[in-house]
């Protein structure tokens, strides 16, 4: 694996290797790599000739100082799963590389809805900041394939947006969750929870399962509130539950038996923010 910190070395050396492989595969991360990213390098590795993957922890996409200061770095480890994993580059850049005319004043970029609903509303600027990055992490790697997770299923929406409102021309192919072994989906702030809170953490997935089973054509809001309920009563801190149309992310009041769907729930518990969302299987019984 090489590693590069420069943005000038990583585009030359990809244009360098363009000329000898097919595609270029590209998994963006944020470090402390857990078996979620790996899932993703494994899908860039299966359907691409070269396999790039980028750790920077993007300060303009952090709504929360706090969370931005705590966020867990474990860059020996994360070194030694990537190259484990076959991964071909590594670039690490600083901020300065990312940004070199400073981080203020940056591209806004018109989401539409997608910003004030959800994670949106409960992190303001945060997709600002993700498309910020992103849209120069694209630009450095201009990849033909592009691997992320749908545990984060607001930002799959919102950088297939970005791709559409910029014309690059990468594919996206958002990836399954991968969750631990009592359901609890895998993420890197998992690492700040104590031993208790890692114990409850579970409950949002076990929730999202509960929304999934009680759905019925009608109105949704009494199984979002029950969900609601059963997280507080166990000592969460809920931002959202919300049943929203699986394609576009339009919340929604009511199901007709037919549109696919997803669950989504953000909650706190002490200060770290989980994030979790299910897909909801439409039986015929419905
Ligand atoms: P992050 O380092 O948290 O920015 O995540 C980097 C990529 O990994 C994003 O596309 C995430 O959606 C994805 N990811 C995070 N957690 C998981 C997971 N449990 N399963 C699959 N992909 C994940």
């Amino acid at each position: 694996m090489i590693l590069i910190k420069s943005a000038a070395i990583l585009v030359r050396h990809l244009n360098q290797a363009r000329t000898k492989v097919q595609t270029i595969g590209f998994v963006p991360t944020m470090g402390a790599l857990h078996r979620g990213h790996i899932s993703l390098l494994e899908a860039a590795r299966r359907g691409n000739d070269l396999t790039v993957c980028s750790i920077f922890v993007n300060p303009t996409q952090f709504n929360d100082p706090k969370d931005f200061e705590k966020y867990p770095v474990t860059l020996e480890k994360d070194i030694e799963i990537l190259e484990a994993n076959g991964v071909d580059i590594l670039f690490l850049p600083s901020v300065d590389e990312v940004y070199p005319r400073g981080t203020s004043n940056l591209q806004q970029y018109d989401l539409g809805f997608l910003e004030t609903i959800l994670e949106g509303y409960y992190r303001p600027g945060h997709f600002q900041g993700v498309c910020q990055v992103m849209h120069r992490l694209l630009d450095m790697v201009q990849p033909d394939d592009l691997y992320m997770g749908q545990k984060d299923y607001q930002q799959c929406m919102v950088i297939r947006k970005l791709i559409e409102l910029t014309g690059m021309t990468a594919r996206l192919h958002p990836c399954p969750t991968l969750r631990e072994a009592d359901g609890l989906a895998m993420s890197s702030r998992n690492m700040r929870l104590d031993e208790s809170s890692r114990q409850k953490a579970v409950i949002i997935s076990q929730v999202l399962q509960r929304v999934c089973a009680a759905l019925q054509p009608g109105p949704l809001e009494p199984i979002t509130s029950a969900a609601e309920l059963a997280l507080a009563e166990n000592g969460f801190k809920t931002d959202y539950v919300a049943i929203a149309a699986a394609d576009n992310l339009e919340l929604l009041d009511e199901w007709d038996g037919k549109r696919p769907l997803v669950a989504l729930a953000a909650a706190y518990l002490g200060e770290v923010r989980l994030i979790d969302n299910m897909f909801i299987p439409i039986t015929n019984s419905h």
